[in-house]
């Protein structure tokens, strides 16, 4: 079980699965193979898959225990979806533990009080539904599922989110229409504290409106970035946005403006999609930055 702790909340990661993923080459439009020469850290196995030439990807959930609540960040790809398009085969019609991953954590879905999306891509929020009798039903019955307002607009608005990344539509219907239905949505905005040291902040690019979740206190503190990068790689090479950034230069200010940040408050970041350690802190390197992965004890 993986875990850790900043000042007085627990984390947890909660694994759907760690595989090799994308080609480089496909996720990153401007990817240059030099990278894995320049910074030997880039080609570990943990984040590099040489006999595919593909990038170590994790899909997981984040779990956060803060006083009472037992929070959980994304919710990856969920069980039994259909994902025909080409690119998002990896998640089509799953059949993975992740309720007995969870439960490896103390935590059954019953106890969970909030789910937090930082975004509504089809990796995000694939366990906010699973399939009963044929129906899509809140996989958490007593959480609350906290949505960004823009972001869900972003969505509802067929000439937005529907029509920038139409493979993304099918995941809105199944994992996010039916808690909207379900009347446990309740929509934030960047600034909001959703829970006694638990805030969102605005990190668009990536999606026009998509949020971190920052826990603790300054000097002390994690950030979930979503996904602000995918890989590690993308510290080094802050120019380089994933084919599924909608807001290209938009998401490179957010990604230099987090790290530079997270340098400044020595802050633990805590990615959405990143190889074992699956977490660490960023330090600055000449005029860039560098990757220092989080020390598990
Ligand atoms: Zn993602």
């Amino acid at each position: 079980m993986w875990r850790t702790r900043i000042g007085d909340i627990d984390v947890f990661r909660v694994e759907e699965m760690l595989r090799p993923g994308f080609d480089p080459a496909f996720l990153y439009p401007k990817y240059d193979p030099a990278v894995l020469m320049e910074h030997p850290l880039l080609a570990r196995p943990e984040y590099f898959h040489a006999e595919t030439g593909r990038l170590i990807s994790s899909m997981q959930s984040w779990l956060v225990r803060a006083g009472r609540e037992v929070i959980v960040i994304d919710t990856g790809c969920g069980n039994d979806k259909v994902r025909e398009h080409l690119a998002f085969q990896r998640f089509h019609m799953l059949d993975l533990p992740y309720i007995a991953n969870l439960a490896a954590c103390g935590v059954r879905p019953e106890d969970v009080t909030m789910v937090i999306n930082t975004h509504l891509h089809v990796d995000h929020v694939g366990w906010n539904t699973k399939l009963v009798d044929g129906r899509w039903v809140p996989t958490f019955p007593n959480a609350r599922y906290i949505m960004g307002r823009a972001e869900l607009a972003h969505w509802q608005d067929p000439s937005k989110g529907p029509a920038i990344q139409p493979e993304g539509v099918p995941a809105i219907r199944d994992s996010v229409d039916p808690v909207v239905a379900a009347g446990v949505v309740d929509l934030a905005e960047p600034g909001d504290e959703v829970a006694p040291g638990v805030r969102l902040e605005a990190v668009p690019g990536h999606t026009p409106h998509q949020m971190a979740v920052r826990i603790g206190a300054a000097g002390d503190d994690g950030l979930f970035t979503a996904d602000v990068f995918h890989q590690p790689m993308q510290i080094y090479r802050t120019d380089w946005n994933s084919r599924y950034c909608e807001v290209p230069e938009v998401a490179i200010a957010t990604r230099r403006r987090v790290f530079a940040e997270a340098v400044d408050g020595g802050t633990v970041l805590f990615p959405s999609h990143t190889g074992f350690p699956f977490a660490g802190r960023i330090a600055r390197d000449g005029q860039g930055f560098a990757f220092v992965p989080l020390e598990m004890t």
